[in-house]
């Protein structure tokens, strides 16, 4: 047993950075990274209407009113396409 190789170990444990608990999803992340954890992973929650914030309802309606702005912008032909695509969408099951 060499006592300098046990002192290097004691002293990469000592170094380690204090994990902390996020509080919103409960996982332990050290202290350095779980401001930017909270921006990454829950951030969308917070910031509404964001192109990170894919469900929030209104970030779907902007969506919603894109697609009838380029609906518009549409042949007739073309029109009867997306329609005949978007029941086809309608149908499959989820
Ligand atoms: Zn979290």
């Amino acid at each position: 047993m060499r006592p300098i190789e046990h002192g290097v170990l004691l002293c990469e444990v000592a170094a380690m950075p204090e994990p902390v608990r996020c509080d919103i999803c409960g996982k332990l992340y050290s202290s350095r990274h779980l401001s930017s954890h909270k921006r990454l992973a829950h951030g969308k929650e917070k910031l509404a209407g964001s192109a990170a914030g894919q469900n929030s309802s209104a970030t779907q309606q902007d969506g919603v009113k894109k697609i009838i702005e380029i609906y518009k912008t549409l042949s007739a032909e073309n029109k009867e396409r997306v329609r005949a695509q978007l029941a086809t969408l309608e149908q499959k099951p989820a």
